[in-house]
């Protein structure tokens, strides 16, 4: 049923039944029952789409490691680099840790694909630059600056000669018999270590499209966080010139797509855009950092500034936007209606209506962006998302939109059918028409919210031989989305019953302190191991659920995303909404930040 609408919102140029009634078909049109199954992992016979790396000449050859650790921190990416620092500067310094890929970076070191570029403003993004005194170039930080920082933060905590790369984990198993886990890899090391970290990354398992033939395809394909650069020419600032004689098919047009998309349209023969859901595409908007302004930040500017952006991207009240861009617009304009004593205590159907009409005014003027960029009006009117700006990853570019005007660019909807429908072996069948291509680049994502099992790529054994996994069955079970019971001295960083942040870095480093804390407290006082009991779990899970329910809502009249499971809302363990601690990262952090100072890590049994 529509919200009847209120008086002071009759004069607005545009009718919100209207566009309920709109996003509500959209929604429908591209619900599917299938929920994450609708996506192949890449494991198995699609194995290579994920774990050759054409970023390395030739695998390193190295004999099997055997080692015993006190800490194994699972991953190089910004989590497992953050765990690693934390803990050494609390003298924790037997630290392995174990990355997959030749280098750190994690997500930075994968997607490497044209134009990649982080969507958070870079002062808040990337760690540590007070500590490093490093000076991010722009607002908005390409590929290769991040890459680099991760980089410069392995070498100012001496990392590098704590890292095992290029190894995959296969197995964490926990041992009773001396209270250690022991972690296979695909290299056959054996590493014991007395405490694990997994931070494995939130998107570091590729999907891809559930469809027919995707193995039969005898053209080229890869996928964008694999880019075949060999394949395209050119680097991650285009020049992709051995495409000139080639007709690509690109399948996604999330965050991924829309960065690539200009720079393979400048130079294929022909691309096939391949477009399910639209994305919502805003202005970018970069600018190279005044030095002068940078040089006046006073010490502790930075989480200052990360907590002023997280405060407002939750909807909590503010006094000055400090990073004031396409994430943060959407609150200034809100707050601008409804005065900040209003948003605390005002009637919350009040404040509902008012963040709906403020987010239709953003839609709109998205909407006509496109119009704005794009000639052809029938291809115009399919690039224009219907749905809330976060009911998915909103996006920031300048040269997306207009790559449509190109004659060699083709968008192909496919929302009718809810994908496209088959791979054959000339190339991609859409809508009942087979569009032959020399190269198919999935832009399909990852599996960042799917069931735990498709998220990680191995298992971890903990007490009494039980899986994670099974453990995690009907949803996840976690004290604080960091430990669980039944595996002691197990710790997880990343997207779990935590609370979230859309700038990933922050809540990593946020945690990657608590289980430092944690550890070094174990060590010294002696003990040998830490367990969550079953009560700490399953209050935490408790409190969990009773919150989940804030945004239920709202992501139930969203098209269908990772962000609510696909449209299937009541699915244990998935997406990213019924399982977050939604207050945000800041209410979050001030609980851990009191739980530490009771000092008695409260929820946990030591042995
Ligand atoms: P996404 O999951 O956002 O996008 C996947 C795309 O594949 C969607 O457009 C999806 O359509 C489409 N798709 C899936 N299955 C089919 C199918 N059967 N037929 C046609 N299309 C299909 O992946 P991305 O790699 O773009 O982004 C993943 C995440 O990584 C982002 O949300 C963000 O968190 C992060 N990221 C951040 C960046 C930044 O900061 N700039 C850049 C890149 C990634 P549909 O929408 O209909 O499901």
């Amino acid at each position: 049923m529509n919200t009847p609408l209120k008086k002071e919102y009759s004069n607005l140029g545009f009718d919100p039944d209207a566009l309920r009634d709109k996003y509500r078909d959209e929604r429908d049109k591209r619900m599917r029952d299938d929920g994450d199954e609708q996506f192949l992992r890449t494991r198995e016979e699609y194995g290579h789409f994920a774990e050759e790396d054409p970023f390395v000449e030739e695998p390193e050859e190295r004999e099997p490691v055997q080692r015993e650790v006190d800490v194994a921190v699972i991953g190089g990416g910004f989590s497992g680099i953050m765990a690693a620092a934390r803990l050494k500067e609390r003298g924790v310094e037997q630290v392995m840790l174990i990355e997959s890929g030749a280098d750190f970076g994690g997500t930075w070191y994968w997607n490497r694909y044209p134009g990649s570029q982080c969507d958070i403003e870079s002062y808040c993004y990337l760690p540590l630059l007070e500590e490093l005194d490093y000076m991010p170039k722009e607002k908005y930080s390409y590929a290769p600056e991040i890459f680099e920082h991760c980089q410069r933060i392995g070498e100012y905590y001496g990392l590098y000669e704590l890292s095992l790369f290029q190894t995959r984990v296969t197995e964490l198993r926990w041992n009773e018999d001396d209270s250690r886990w022991t972690v296979a890899t695909h290299r056959g090391d054996d590493i014991r270590a007395r405490f694990v970290v997994q931070a494995a990354g939130t998107a570091n398992v590729p999907k891809l499209p559930g469809i027919e033939g995707i193995h039969d395809y005898k053209g080229h394909c890869f996928h964008t966080s694999r880019w075949d650069y060999d394949y395209t020419g050119g680097d991650h600032s285009g020049g992709l010139t051995r495409l000139s004689d080639k007709r690509v098919g690109m399948i996604g047009t999330g965050c991924t797509a829309i960065q690539a998309v200009p720079f393979v349209g400048e130079h294929a023969k022909e691309l096939y855009v391949f477009q399910r859901t639209p994305s919502s595409v805003d202005l970018r908007g970069n600018s190279p950092t005044d030095e002068d302004w940078y040089r006046s930040l006073q010490p502790g500017w930075q989480r200052e500034r990360r907590e002023n952006f997280a405060d407002i991207v939750v909807g909590r009240p503010f006094e000055e936007d400090l990073v004031a861009d396409g994430w943060t617009d959407i609150f200034r304009r809100l707050q601008s209606v409804l005065p900040p004593e209003e948003a605390v205590e005002g009637d919350p159907e009040e404040m509902a209506l008012a963040a709906e009409i403020e987010d239709f005014r953003k839609m709109n003027e998205i909407r006509s962006r496109v119009d704005g960029a794009v000639a052809d009006p029938e291809t115009a009117e399919a690039l224009k998302p219907w749905y809330r700006q976060f009911c998915k990853r909103p996006t920031f570019n300048d040269e997306y939109l207009e790559t449509f005007n190109r004659p060699n660019v083709h968008l192909i909807d496919v929302s009718e059918r809810k994908g496209v429908d088959r791979v054959t072996e000339k190339g991609i069948v859409a809508n009942g028409i087979e569009y032959e291509v020399d190269c198919i680049i999935y832009a399909t994502g990852f599996e960042m919210t799917s069931a735990p099992h498709r998220r990680v790529s191995f298992d971890v054994i903990g007490r009494d031989e039980k899986s994670l996994f099974e453990h995690w069955g009907q949803g996840l079970r976690t004290m604080h989305g960091m430990a669980s019971h039944g595996f002691p001295n197990w710790f997880f960083i990343g997207v779990n019953q935590n609370g979230l942040s859309v700038n990933m870095t922050a809540m990593f480093d946020d945690q990657a302190r608590h289980v430092a804390y944690i550890i070094d407290e174990v060590m010294r006082r002696g003990s040998q191991l830490a367990e969550v009991t079953p009560d700490a779990e399953a209050e935490w899970v408790a409190e969990i659920q009773r919150l989940s329910f804030a945004n239920r809502e709202f992501y139930e009249a969203c098209t269908p995303g990772y962000y609510n499971n696909e449209g299937q809302l009541d699915d244990p363990g998935k997406g990213i909404i019924n399982h977050a601690y939604s207050p945000g990262i800041n209410a979050f952090n001030a609980l851990l930040g009191e739980w530490r100072e009771q000092g008695d890590l409260d929820g946990f049994e030591l042995r």
